[in-house]
């Protein structure tokens, strides 16, 4: 599966907690991150990542454009609702993007949790038809 992984400053600590918890699923899958998510994650879990921009310049659109393109499968993007973000837009986008191509998408850790436990069961085989 190709999973997109995204979050916001203030949830940083949070996705790096998800990818220590979840290393042993993740590492079979390739990973996708806007440019601060992936190299914090890297630098904590030493998973491969494949890294777009940072989000607010421009990476939300480019997870975007491989949704799009049914280059994604699984997108976890653990936003912050308290703060105002300068990339609103983007991050509207790519949550619109999702629900056009039906990809799941969590935006907190409760259902990213859900979600990459559903896959390793098996739960998402149905994207490789
Ligand atoms: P970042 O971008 O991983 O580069 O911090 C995340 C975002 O704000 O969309």
């Amino acid at each position: 599966m190709n999973i997109a992984l995204v979050a916001h400053d203030k949830k940083k600590k949070d996705i790096i907690n998800f990818a220590i918890a979840f290393k042993h699923i993740l590492k079979e899958h390739r990973l996708y991150a806007t440019g601060t998510t992936g190299r914090v994650i890297e630098e904590a879990t030493e998973l491969n990542i494949k890294r777009f921009l940072s989000g607010p310049l421009g990476g939300d659109q480019q997870i975007g454009a491989q949704i799009a393109m049914n280059n994604m499968d699984i997108v976890i993007f653990l936003r912050d609702p308290l703060t105002a973000q300068p990339h609103e837009p983007d991050i509207l986008a790519l949550m619109r993007l999702c629900d056009v191509h039906s990809i799941p998408l969590a935006t907190n850790i409760a259902t990213a949790e859900l979600l990459i436990k559903s896959m390793a069961r098996g739960d998402m085989e149905w994207r490789k038809i």
